[in-house]
């Protein structure tokens, strides 16, 4: 091991040590400062390394299953860590899975992506393996059904209670990536639809990637929202700002790309009427 091409050391520059790991014989040579190195033999070295890389590799791992975990995604979907690649998608889901994945390359232009479709097609699976490849880069990732959040606040009032219902609008409004399943199906009171306004509207602030899942054309939204929500300038600006900020996909159907564009950029909300006092 003494190199034989040195000519600066002199031999009392080198020495026999033992390896602190696996304390086998080295050569050590001393350096600046008096240092003798290596104090590991190349063999522990290389595998001190492969532990290394082993751990954070580990380490890695947890805290992406840490982020699923956290989800609120069922535990039999994110105990799969499946991302966009996993399904085998027919060619409609292919091009939702196409716009995902330029929805997460940020190449939309828009950070909310809206897909409409009946149940059953794949939109929130497609949306939950979008959201398991945004946790797997370290991104925090949440999915709130919107027929729950109407429960889940009210828990929040409960004494025993880990959340107020501030926390809870403020970490929905703030996660880096937010799922809204099922938007539409819920039972839209004044009480919900303040809290999704709430939600969409810091959201929208911020430009926060945002996914949304409905059975409902947005015209449909927008009256079920105006007709139940009882607050008619909340629901209209509820939908403004969707439309604003939303790349708007169909899914199971054909060309509706268009037409739901074109629906949104002709919407109005009609007046509500109101009975005279
Ligand atoms: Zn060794």
């Amino acid at each position: 091991m003494i190199s034989t091409e040195s000519t600066t050391s002199s031999v009392s520059d080198l020495r026999e040590s033992e390896c602190l790991d696996c304390g086998g014989s080295i050569e050590q040579r001393k350096h600046e400062g008096g240092f003798w190195l290596p104090r590991i033999c190349v063999t522990c070295d290389a595998t001190v390394i492969e532990r290394f890389k082993l751990q954070e590799t580990e380490r890695a791992r947890g805290a992406f299953l840490r982020r699923l975990s956290c989800s609120g995604m069922p535990v039999d979907f994110f105990d799969g860590a499946r991302g966009l690649d996993a399904f085998a998608w027919t060619p409609e889901q292919a091009s939702v899975r196409d716009a995902l994945r330029r929805f997460g390359a940020n190449e939309l232009g828009k950070p909310f992506v809206m897909i409409e479709g009946p149940a059953g097609v794949g939109k929130t699976t497609l949306c939950r393996c979008a959201m398991t490849e945004w946790a797997r880069k370290g991104h925090n990732v949440r999915e709130i059904p919107a027929p729950d959040l109407g429960l889940i606040i009210r828990d929040s009032y409960k004494r025993d209670s880990d959340l107020s219902e501030r926390e809870i609008i403020e970490d929905l409004r703030r996660v880096p990536l937010l799922l809204i399943d099922d938007f539409g199906a819920e039972r839209a009171t004044t009480f919900v639809t303040n809290a999704l306004f709430a939600v969409i509207d810091g959201r929208y602030r911020r430009k926060a990637p945002t996914l949304i899942t409905t059975n409902c054309s947005v015209r449909e939204l927008a009256d079920r929202l105006v007709e139940s929500s009882g607050d008619q300038l909340v629901a209209e600006r509820l939908i403004d700002r969707l439309i604003e900020s939303s790349h708007l996909v169909r899914l199971n159907g054909k060309s509706h790309r268009l037409r739901l564009a074109k629906q949104a950029q002709r919407w109005r909300v009609p007046p509500v009427e109101t009975a005279a006092p």
